[in-house]
Protein backbone atom coordinates (compact mmCIF):
# COMPACT_ATOMS: atom_id res chain seq x y z
CA UNK A 1 0.00 0.00 0.00
CA UNK A 2 1.25 3.71 -0.68
CA UNK A 3 2.00 6.32 1.55
CA UNK A 4 -0.69 9.14 1.71
CA UNK A 5 0.66 11.73 -0.11
CA UNK A 6 0.29 14.36 3.00
CA UNK A 7 2.71 12.35 5.29
CA UNK A 8 5.67 12.16 2.89
CA UNK A 9 9.11 14.04 3.85
CA UNK A 10 9.18 17.25 1.61
CA UNK A 11 12.28 15.20 -0.23
CA UNK A 12 10.14 12.40 -1.14
CA UNK A 13 6.91 14.51 -2.25
CA UNK A 14 9.16 16.32 -4.37
CA UNK A 15 10.37 12.96 -5.54
CA UNK A 16 6.70 12.24 -6.16
CA UNK A 17 6.00 15.31 -8.03
CA UNK A 18 8.91 14.84 -10.65
CA UNK A 19 7.47 11.21 -11.23
CA UNK A 20 4.20 12.26 -12.31
CA UNK A 21 5.69 15.16 -13.94
CA UNK A 22 7.11 12.56 -16.05
CA UNK A 23 4.27 10.41 -16.38
CA UNK A 24 2.39 13.21 -17.52
CA UNK A 25 4.77 14.33 -20.28
CA UNK A 26 4.75 10.39 -21.41
CA UNK A 27 0.98 10.74 -21.23
CA UNK A 28 1.03 14.23 -23.47
CA UNK A 29 3.37 12.64 -25.88
CA UNK A 30 0.72 9.78 -27.14
CA UNK A 31 -1.44 12.20 -28.11
CA UNK A 32 -4.64 11.38 -27.27
CA UNK A 33 -8.50 12.02 -28.34
CA UNK A 34 -11.07 10.52 -25.78
CA UNK A 35 -13.74 12.06 -24.50
CA UNK A 36 -15.26 10.85 -20.80
CA UNK A 37 -17.62 14.29 -20.81
CA UNK A 38 -20.95 12.90 -21.50
CA UNK A 39 -23.57 10.35 -20.35
CA UNK A 40 -24.26 9.12 -23.62
CA UNK A 41 -24.72 5.40 -24.69
CA UNK A 42 -22.50 3.98 -26.91
CA UNK A 43 -22.87 3.07 -30.17
CA UNK A 44 -23.10 -0.70 -29.25
CA UNK A 45 -25.93 0.26 -26.77
CA UNK A 46 -27.70 1.88 -29.61
CA UNK A 47 -27.29 -1.42 -31.72
CA UNK A 48 -29.30 -3.31 -29.60
CA UNK A 49 -32.28 -1.36 -30.42
CA UNK A 50 -32.00 -0.98 -34.28
CA UNK A 51 -34.82 -3.36 -34.71
CA UNK A 52 -36.72 -0.33 -33.69
CA UNK A 53 -35.68 1.20 -37.54
CA UNK A 54 -37.75 -1.70 -39.42
CA UNK A 55 -40.45 -1.54 -37.00
CA UNK A 56 -43.28 -0.26 -36.42
CA UNK A 57 -45.08 -3.45 -38.52
CA UNK A 58 -48.68 -2.33 -37.94
CA UNK A 59 -50.29 1.20 -38.74
CA UNK A 60 -53.05 1.19 -35.38
CA UNK A 61 -53.07 0.97 -32.15
CA UNK A 62 -54.32 -1.87 -29.57
CA UNK A 63 -57.98 0.38 -30.09
CA UNK A 64 -57.97 0.78 -33.90
CA UNK A 65 -57.15 4.24 -34.10
CA UNK A 66 -54.43 5.10 -37.10
CA UNK A 67 -51.07 6.22 -35.26
CA UNK A 68 -49.86 7.70 -38.26
CA UNK A 69 -52.80 10.67 -37.64
CA UNK A 70 -53.20 13.50 -35.47
CA UNK A 71 -54.39 13.24 -31.68
CA UNK A 72 -54.09 11.18 -28.65
CA UNK A 73 -52.07 13.95 -26.52
CA UNK A 74 -51.59 11.12 -23.24
CA UNK A 75 -49.83 8.51 -25.62
CA UNK A 76 -50.56 5.48 -26.57
CA UNK A 77 -52.31 3.35 -24.01
CA UNK A 78 -50.04 0.05 -24.56
CA UNK A 79 -46.99 2.48 -23.77
CA UNK A 80 -48.40 3.86 -20.74
CA UNK A 81 -49.11 0.88 -19.47
CA UNK A 82 -45.59 -0.26 -19.51
CA UNK A 83 -44.38 2.10 -18.31
CA UNK A 84 -47.11 2.77 -15.25
CA UNK A 85 -45.66 -0.95 -14.68
CA UNK A 86 -41.98 -0.27 -14.64
CA UNK A 87 -42.55 3.18 -12.63
CA UNK A 88 -44.96 1.74 -10.01
CA UNK A 89 -48.03 4.20 -11.14
CA UNK A 90 -51.25 3.94 -12.73
CA UNK A 91 -51.55 4.19 -16.47
CA UNK A 92 -53.95 6.66 -15.82
CA UNK A 93 -50.93 8.90 -14.69
CA UNK A 94 -48.80 8.88 -17.32
CA UNK A 95 -48.34 10.81 -19.89
CA UNK A 96 -45.99 9.58 -23.06
CA UNK A 97 -44.85 12.17 -25.11
CA UNK A 98 -41.80 13.02 -27.33
CA UNK A 99 -38.26 12.22 -27.39
CA UNK A 100 -37.06 14.01 -24.49
CA UNK A 101 -37.85 14.10 -20.42
CA UNK A 102 -35.71 17.35 -20.34
CA UNK A 103 -38.44 19.47 -22.48
CA UNK A 104 -40.89 17.40 -20.52
CA UNK A 105 -39.22 19.15 -17.08
CA UNK A 106 -39.10 22.55 -18.67
CA UNK A 107 -42.49 23.14 -20.27
CA UNK A 108 -43.59 21.72 -16.94
CA UNK A 109 -41.92 24.50 -14.95
CA UNK A 110 -42.40 27.04 -17.51
CA UNK A 111 -46.21 26.19 -17.20
CA UNK A 112 -46.08 26.79 -13.27
CA UNK A 113 -44.11 30.27 -13.80
CA UNK A 114 -46.88 31.24 -16.84
CA UNK A 115 -50.19 29.98 -15.37
CA UNK A 116 -49.31 27.93 -11.93
CA UNK A 117 -49.86 24.74 -10.90
CA UNK A 118 -53.01 23.04 -9.44
CA UNK A 119 -51.96 23.70 -5.77
CA UNK A 120 -50.60 27.51 -6.88
CA UNK A 121 -52.37 30.51 -5.40
CA UNK A 122 -50.64 32.46 -8.57
CA UNK A 123 -48.55 32.01 -11.17
CA UNK A 124 -44.59 31.27 -10.08
CA UNK A 125 -43.70 34.54 -12.55
CA UNK A 126 -45.63 36.66 -10.00
CA UNK A 127 -43.81 35.82 -6.94
CA UNK A 128 -40.99 38.37 -5.80
CA UNK A 129 -38.50 34.94 -5.92
CA UNK A 130 -38.89 31.71 -6.73
CA UNK A 131 -36.61 29.46 -5.37
CA UNK A 132 -35.72 25.20 -5.48
CA UNK A 133 -33.44 23.10 -3.59
CA UNK A 134 -30.43 21.99 -5.58
CA UNK A 135 -28.92 18.68 -3.89
CA UNK A 136 -25.19 18.78 -4.76
CA UNK A 137 -23.74 17.44 -6.60
CA UNK A 138 -26.68 17.19 -9.08
CA UNK A 139 -27.25 17.25 -13.07
CA UNK A 140 -25.95 20.78 -14.95
CA UNK A 141 -28.94 20.77 -16.97
CA UNK A 142 -30.83 20.83 -14.16
CA UNK A 143 -29.18 23.91 -12.81
CA UNK A 144 -28.57 25.44 -16.26
CA UNK A 145 -32.73 25.31 -16.54
CA UNK A 146 -33.23 26.98 -13.50
CA UNK A 147 -30.47 30.05 -13.96
CA UNK A 148 -32.14 30.36 -17.25
CA UNK A 149 -35.71 30.94 -16.34
CA UNK A 150 -34.70 33.18 -12.67
CA UNK A 151 -35.18 30.73 -10.29
CA UNK A 152 -32.74 30.97 -7.39
CA UNK A 153 -31.07 27.59 -5.99
CA UNK A 154 -30.17 26.63 -2.63
CA UNK A 155 -27.87 23.42 -2.47
CA UNK A 156 -27.91 21.24 0.06
CA UNK A 157 -25.48 18.18 -0.28
CA UNK A 158 -26.84 15.05 -1.84
CA UNK A 159 -26.14 11.74 0.69
CA UNK A 160 -25.86 8.04 -0.09
CA UNK A 161 -29.49 7.77 0.20
CA UNK A 162 -30.80 10.92 -0.86
CA UNK A 163 -30.59 14.57 -0.45
CA UNK A 164 -29.71 15.73 2.90
CA UNK A 165 -33.37 15.54 3.89
CA UNK A 166 -33.19 17.28 7.05
CA UNK A 167 -31.65 20.45 5.73
CA UNK A 168 -34.72 19.85 2.69
CA UNK A 169 -36.99 19.91 5.57
CA UNK A 170 -35.46 22.66 7.22
CA UNK A 171 -35.67 25.26 3.83
CA UNK A 172 -39.04 24.49 3.40
CA UNK A 173 -40.80 24.53 6.31
CA UNK A 174 -40.66 28.18 6.72
CA UNK A 175 -39.66 29.79 3.22
CA UNK A 176 -42.76 30.04 0.53
CA UNK A 177 -40.09 31.09 -1.96
CA UNK A 178 -39.29 27.81 -2.15
CA UNK A 179 -41.02 26.11 -5.13
CA UNK A 180 -39.04 23.25 -5.98
CA UNK A 181 -36.73 19.98 -5.96
CA UNK A 182 -34.68 18.40 -8.16
CA UNK A 183 -34.44 14.69 -7.33
CA UNK A 184 -32.94 12.34 -9.50
CA UNK A 185 -33.78 8.86 -7.17
CA UNK A 186 -32.29 6.15 -8.87
CA UNK A 187 -28.42 5.99 -9.29
CA UNK A 188 -28.59 10.04 -9.25
CA UNK A 189 -26.42 11.69 -11.94
CA UNK A 190 -23.49 12.12 -10.79
CA UNK A 191 -22.86 10.75 -7.53
CA UNK A 192 -25.03 7.14 -8.28
CA UNK A 193 -27.07 7.28 -4.92
CA UNK A 194 -30.50 5.90 -4.14
CA UNK A 195 -32.47 7.12 -2.54
CA UNK A 196 -34.11 5.35 0.11
CA UNK A 197 -37.90 4.72 1.37
CA UNK A 198 -37.59 6.64 4.76
CA UNK A 199 -35.86 9.74 2.82
CA UNK A 200 -38.30 9.36 -0.23
CA UNK A 201 -41.19 9.66 3.14
CA UNK A 202 -40.12 12.60 4.51
CA UNK A 203 -40.03 14.45 1.44
CA UNK A 204 -43.54 12.98 0.41
CA UNK A 205 -45.15 13.99 4.13
CA UNK A 206 -42.68 17.37 5.11
CA UNK A 207 -44.51 20.11 5.92
CA UNK A 208 -43.95 23.13 2.74
CA UNK A 209 -44.63 26.49 3.18
CA UNK A 210 -45.94 26.72 -0.14
CA UNK A 211 -48.67 24.88 -0.99
CA UNK A 212 -47.70 24.12 -4.43
CA UNK A 213 -44.00 23.42 -3.39
CA UNK A 214 -43.03 20.34 -6.15
CA UNK A 215 -40.69 17.44 -5.98
CA UNK A 216 -39.35 16.96 -9.39
CA UNK A 217 -38.57 13.38 -9.41
CA UNK A 218 -36.53 12.73 -12.52
CA UNK A 219 -36.23 9.21 -12.52
CA UNK A 220 -33.73 9.50 -15.51
CA UNK A 221 -31.84 6.25 -14.44
CA UNK A 222 -34.77 3.99 -13.20
CA UNK A 223 -33.63 0.90 -14.69
CA UNK A 224 -30.20 1.26 -15.50
CA UNK A 225 -28.98 -1.22 -13.14
CA UNK A 226 -24.97 -2.05 -12.91
CA UNK A 227 -25.29 -5.11 -11.34
CA UNK A 228 -27.93 -8.11 -10.09
CA UNK A 229 -29.16 -5.88 -6.64
CA UNK A 230 -31.48 -3.65 -9.18
CA UNK A 231 -32.77 -0.79 -6.94
CA UNK A 232 -36.07 -0.54 -6.89
CA UNK A 233 -37.10 3.09 -6.64
CA UNK A 234 -39.55 4.61 -3.94
CA UNK A 235 -43.02 4.99 -4.46
CA UNK A 236 -42.93 8.79 -4.60
CA UNK A 237 -46.83 9.27 -5.73
CA UNK A 238 -48.29 6.83 -3.43
CA UNK A 239 -46.27 7.94 -0.69
CA UNK A 240 -47.27 11.76 -1.40
CA UNK A 241 -51.14 10.87 -1.76
CA UNK A 242 -50.82 8.93 1.54
CA UNK A 243 -49.51 12.21 3.53
CA UNK A 244 -52.05 14.65 1.87
CA UNK A 245 -49.95 15.88 -1.48
CA UNK A 246 -50.85 14.33 -3.85
CA UNK A 247 -50.06 17.06 -6.45
CA UNK A 248 -46.42 17.06 -5.17
CA UNK A 249 -44.22 15.07 -7.16
CA UNK A 250 -44.10 15.01 -10.68
CA UNK A 251 -42.23 12.19 -12.35
CA UNK A 252 -39.95 12.35 -15.54
CA UNK A 253 -38.50 9.44 -17.40
CA UNK A 254 -37.23 8.23 -20.58
CA UNK A 255 -36.02 5.59 -22.85
CA UNK A 256 -32.87 8.01 -24.24
CA UNK A 257 -30.71 4.83 -22.33
CA UNK A 258 -32.73 2.44 -23.51
CA UNK A 259 -33.68 2.44 -26.67
CA UNK A 260 -32.21 5.57 -28.89
CA UNK A 261 -30.69 9.22 -27.13
CA UNK A 262 -32.53 10.82 -30.00
CA UNK A 263 -35.36 8.92 -30.68
CA UNK A 264 -36.42 7.20 -27.59
CA UNK A 265 -39.70 8.24 -25.67
CA UNK A 266 -40.06 10.36 -22.64
CA UNK A 267 -42.57 9.88 -19.95
CA UNK A 268 -44.14 12.55 -17.22
CA UNK A 269 -46.30 10.36 -14.19
CA UNK A 270 -48.29 12.21 -11.76
CA UNK A 271 -51.53 12.69 -9.90
CA UNK A 272 -54.36 12.91 -11.96
CA UNK A 273 -54.71 16.55 -11.36
CA UNK A 274 -51.25 17.00 -12.18
CA UNK A 275 -51.76 15.30 -15.79
CA UNK A 276 -55.06 17.27 -16.25
CA UNK A 277 -53.04 20.62 -15.72
CA UNK A 278 -50.17 19.38 -18.13
CA UNK A 279 -52.26 17.80 -20.78
CA UNK A 280 -54.06 21.24 -20.44
CA UNK A 281 -51.51 23.43 -21.25
CA UNK A 282 -49.99 20.82 -23.99
CA UNK A 283 -52.90 20.82 -25.74
CA UNK A 284 -52.33 24.54 -26.53
CA UNK A 285 -49.47 23.44 -28.14
CA UNK A 286 -49.71 20.31 -30.12
CA UNK A 287 -51.91 18.14 -31.31
CA UNK A 288 -50.36 15.12 -30.47
CA UNK A 289 -47.38 13.17 -29.66
CA UNK A 290 -45.36 11.13 -32.49
CA UNK A 291 -47.65 7.99 -31.89
CA UNK A 292 -45.64 5.86 -34.77
CA UNK A 293 -42.67 6.32 -32.10
CA UNK A 294 -44.68 5.16 -29.69
CA UNK A 295 -45.76 1.82 -31.34
CA UNK A 296 -42.49 0.81 -32.78
CA UNK A 297 -41.61 1.09 -28.99
CA UNK A 298 -44.14 -1.01 -27.88
CA UNK A 299 -43.33 -3.50 -30.74
CA UNK A 300 -40.44 -3.51 -30.04
CA UNK A 301 -40.50 -4.26 -25.98
CA UNK A 302 -43.60 -5.62 -25.83
CA UNK A 303 -44.14 -5.51 -22.31
CA UNK A 304 -42.46 -4.45 -19.02
CA UNK A 305 -40.04 -7.68 -18.81
CA UNK A 306 -39.15 -6.73 -22.08
CA UNK A 307 -37.73 -3.90 -20.60
CA UNK A 308 -36.12 -5.04 -18.31
CA UNK A 309 -34.69 -7.74 -20.14
CA UNK A 310 -33.05 -5.13 -22.91
CA UNK A 311 -31.65 -3.15 -19.47
CA UNK A 312 -29.78 -6.22 -19.39
CA UNK A 313 -28.28 -6.28 -22.58
CA UNK A 314 -27.57 -2.64 -21.78
CA UNK A 315 -25.78 -4.05 -18.47
CA UNK A 316 -23.24 -6.34 -20.11
CA UNK A 317 -21.93 -3.53 -22.44
CA UNK A 318 -21.16 -1.28 -20.18
CA UNK A 319 -20.66 -2.72 -16.43
CA UNK A 320 -17.18 -3.90 -17.94
CA UNK A 321 -16.01 0.10 -18.29
CA UNK A 322 -17.58 1.02 -14.91
CA UNK A 323 -15.31 -1.55 -13.48
CA UNK A 324 -12.53 -0.28 -15.81
CA UNK A 325 -12.40 3.27 -14.12
CA UNK A 326 -12.48 1.67 -10.36
CA UNK A 327 -9.69 -0.24 -11.62
CA UNK A 328 -7.47 2.25 -12.67
CA UNK A 329 -8.43 5.12 -10.00
CA UNK A 330 -7.35 2.02 -7.37
CA UNK A 331 -4.34 1.50 -9.17
CA UNK A 332 -3.18 5.32 -9.94
CA UNK A 333 -4.32 6.55 -6.93
CA UNK A 334 -4.92 4.20 -4.27
CA UNK A 335 -3.32 4.88 -0.64
CA UNK A 336 -2.21 8.44 -1.72
CA UNK A 337 -5.55 9.60 -0.29
CA UNK A 338 -5.99 12.39 -2.55
CA UNK A 339 -8.80 10.95 -4.20
CA UNK A 340 -12.80 9.33 -3.77
CA UNK A 341 -14.61 7.87 -5.79
CA UNK A 342 -18.19 6.33 -5.88
CA UNK A 343 -18.92 2.74 -6.63
CA UNK A 344 -21.89 3.14 -8.68
CA UNK A 345 -24.49 0.13 -9.18
CA UNK A 346 -26.30 1.81 -11.48
CA UNK A 347 -27.03 5.10 -13.96
CA UNK A 348 -24.11 6.98 -15.68
CA UNK A 349 -21.89 7.90 -13.91
CA UNK A 350 -18.64 8.02 -11.47
CA UNK A 351 -18.22 10.76 -9.06
CA UNK A 352 -14.74 11.35 -8.85
CA UNK A 353 -13.91 14.04 -5.59
CA UNK A 354 -9.88 14.98 -5.45
CA UNK A 355 -8.10 17.27 -3.33
CA UNK A 356 -9.89 20.35 -2.52
CA UNK A 357 -9.16 23.17 -4.93
CA UNK A 358 -7.30 20.58 -7.72
CA UNK A 359 -10.49 19.87 -9.95
CA UNK A 360 -9.92 22.53 -12.25
CA UNK A 361 -6.25 21.72 -12.59
CA UNK A 362 -7.24 18.22 -13.23
CA UNK A 363 -9.37 19.04 -15.65
CA UNK A 364 -7.46 21.32 -17.73
CA UNK A 365 -4.44 18.83 -17.27
CA UNK A 366 -6.07 16.10 -18.75
CA UNK A 367 -7.31 18.53 -21.35
CA UNK A 368 -3.92 18.99 -22.57
CA UNK A 369 -3.49 15.77 -22.63
CA UNK A 370 -6.28 14.83 -25.18
CA UNK A 371 -8.91 13.74 -22.79
CA UNK A 372 -12.23 15.67 -22.28
CA UNK A 373 -13.75 15.49 -19.15
CA UNK A 374 -16.82 17.61 -17.99
CA UNK A 375 -15.65 20.93 -16.88
CA UNK A 376 -14.95 20.82 -13.00
CA UNK A 377 -17.48 22.23 -11.10
CA UNK A 378 -20.29 21.42 -13.70
CA UNK A 379 -22.20 19.75 -11.08
CA UNK A 380 -23.03 22.77 -9.01
CA UNK A 381 -25.36 25.62 -9.71
CA UNK A 382 -23.85 28.14 -11.69
CA UNK A 383 -20.77 25.59 -12.32
CA UNK A 384 -19.74 26.41 -8.78
CA UNK A 385 -18.23 24.35 -6.89
CA UNK A 386 -17.01 25.61 -3.68
CA UNK A 387 -14.64 22.83 -2.97
CA UNK A 388 -13.77 22.56 -6.45
CA UNK A 389 -12.65 18.84 -6.28
CA UNK A 390 -15.57 17.03 -8.12
CA UNK A 391 -15.18 15.69 -11.57
CA UNK A 392 -17.66 13.76 -13.16
CA UNK A 393 -16.84 10.49 -15.17
CA UNK A 394 -19.22 8.99 -17.53
CA UNK A 395 -17.53 5.99 -19.22
CA UNK A 396 -20.56 4.79 -21.26
CA UNK A 397 -20.05 6.14 -24.48
CA UNK A 398 -15.96 4.73 -25.23
CA UNK A 399 -15.25 1.63 -26.23
CA UNK A 400 -13.81 -0.52 -22.94
CA UNK A 401 -10.11 0.07 -24.06
CA UNK A 402 -10.15 4.07 -24.40
CA UNK A 403 -11.71 3.93 -21.15
CA UNK A 404 -8.90 2.47 -19.38
CA UNK A 405 -6.40 4.38 -21.20
CA UNK A 406 -8.31 7.63 -19.82
CA UNK A 407 -8.81 6.60 -16.79
CA UNK A 408 -5.20 6.12 -16.41
CA UNK A 409 -4.33 9.30 -17.78
CA UNK A 410 -7.01 10.84 -15.37
CA UNK A 411 -5.40 9.04 -12.41
CA UNK A 412 -1.70 10.30 -13.60
CA UNK A 413 -3.57 14.12 -13.34
CA UNK A 414 -5.27 13.45 -10.01
CA UNK A 415 -1.75 12.72 -8.66
CA UNK A 416 0.36 14.89 -10.45
CA UNK A 417 -2.17 18.30 -9.47
CA UNK A 418 -2.48 17.39 -5.84
CA UNK A 419 1.53 16.49 -5.47
CA UNK A 420 1.62 20.41 -6.89
CA UNK A 421 -1.03 21.48 -4.34
CA UNK A 422 0.77 20.23 -1.33
CA UNK A 423 3.94 21.53 -2.71
CA UNK A 424 2.64 24.59 -3.05
CA UNK A 425 0.83 24.75 0.09
CA UNK A 426 4.36 23.81 2.04
CA UNK A 427 6.32 26.27 0.40
CA UNK A 428 3.19 29.05 0.95
CA UNK A 429 3.16 27.84 4.68
CA UNK A 430 7.26 27.86 5.28
N1 LIG B 1 -32.29 13.69 -16.42
C1 LIG B 1 -31.09 13.25 -16.06
C2 LIG B 1 -30.76 13.09 -14.62
C3 LIG B 1 -30.13 12.95 -17.04
O1 LIG B 1 -28.92 12.52 -16.67
C4 LIG B 1 -30.48 13.10 -18.40
C5 LIG B 1 -29.53 12.77 -19.52
N2 LIG B 1 -28.23 13.02 -19.34
C6 LIG B 1 -31.74 13.59 -18.72
C7 LIG B 1 -32.63 13.85 -17.71
C8 LIG B 1 -32.13 13.82 -20.14
O2 LIG B 1 -33.22 13.02 -20.45
P1 LIG B 1 -33.91 13.04 -21.88
O3 LIG B 1 -32.98 12.48 -22.86
O4 LIG B 1 -35.12 12.19 -21.67
O5 LIG B 1 -34.28 14.47 -22.20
Amino acid sequence: LRTPLASLSDGDLAGFLAEQQQAYAALQERHLKLDLTRGKPSAAQLDLADALLHLPTGTTDRAGVDVRNYGGLEGLAELREIFAELLWVEPSQVVAGGNSSLSMMYATIVDFLLFGGVDSPRPWSQEETVRFVCPVPGYDRHFSMLAELGIEMVTVEMHDDGPDVAAVEALVKDDPSIKGIWIVPTYANPSGAVVSQEVAARLAAMPAAAPDFTIFWDNAYAFHHLTEDEAKSADILSLAAASGHPNRPIMFASTSKITFAGAGVAVLAASAANVAWYLRHLSMGSIGPDKVNHLRHVEFFHDAAGVRAHMRRHRDIIAPKFAAVDEALTEGLGGLEVAEWTHPTGGYFVNLDVLDGTASRVVALAKAAGIALTPAGASFPHGDDPRDRNIRLAPTFPVLDEVRTAMAGVATCVALAAAEKLVADREGGS
